[in-house]
């Protein structure tokens, strides 16, 4: 009897209270996907080739990329142009074997590949994450201002940021 009392009088009054208090606190969820909160600036999402101010390809098939990659995630293939210049015939890229460590952007002497902020390429199918040439390149005429030149460097400094905010040992 004594235990059913102190729950009706004290242990469902305190719960409640805490449920009312937590009505006037901000929420701290987003109601995604209406809601698309800000990634990191260091976050590393989906790849994407980039271009020239003039729309031409900046890779050049040289290999690096697929060179530093630890998960051999990168495929290509080169050609030439009539002009001799060489580009990518082929280029592909395995999402599912990627660990987005950021390797490949950071060896590309052409800052043609980048890893962007999208994040929303979830498939029900393994093929779909083979992204081909046609998919990572980015579509011309331009939909939005190139990001190339804030991209390494503000993932740089964030990286400085962080190695300086780490404890020493
Ligand atoms: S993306 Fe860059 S590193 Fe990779 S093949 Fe093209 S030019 Fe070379
Ligand atoms: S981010 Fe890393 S794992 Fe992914 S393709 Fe580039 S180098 Fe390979």
């Amino acid at each position: 009897m004594f235990r059913v009392l102190k729950e009706v009088f004290i242990a469902i009054p305190k719960g409640m209270f805490v449920v009312f208090k937590q009505m006037f606190h901000k929420p701290v969820t987003v109601d995604y996907p209406f809601v698309k909160p800000p990634m990191a600036p260091r976050y590393r999402g989906l790849h994407f080739l980039e271009r020239y101010d003039d729309g031409s390809e900046r890779c050049v098939c040289c290999g690096l990329c697929a060179a530093s990659c630890p998960a051999d995630a990168i495929y290509m293939e080169p050609a030439e142009t009539e002009r001799g210049e060489r580009y990518a015939k082929i280029y592909e890229i395995n999402e599912l074997r990627c660990i987005f460590c950021g390797f490949c952007e950071e060896a590309c002497p052409e800052e043609a590949i980048f890893l962007g902020k999208e994040y929303e390429f979830a498939s029900s199918h393994r093929d779909n994450f083979i992204y081909t040439k046609d998919d990572l390149l980015v579509k011309w005429p331009r939909t939005k201002p190139s990001e190339v030149k804030f991209l390494r460097p503000m993932r740089r400094v964030a990286w400085q940021q962080s190695e300086e905010g780490r404890p020493q040992h």
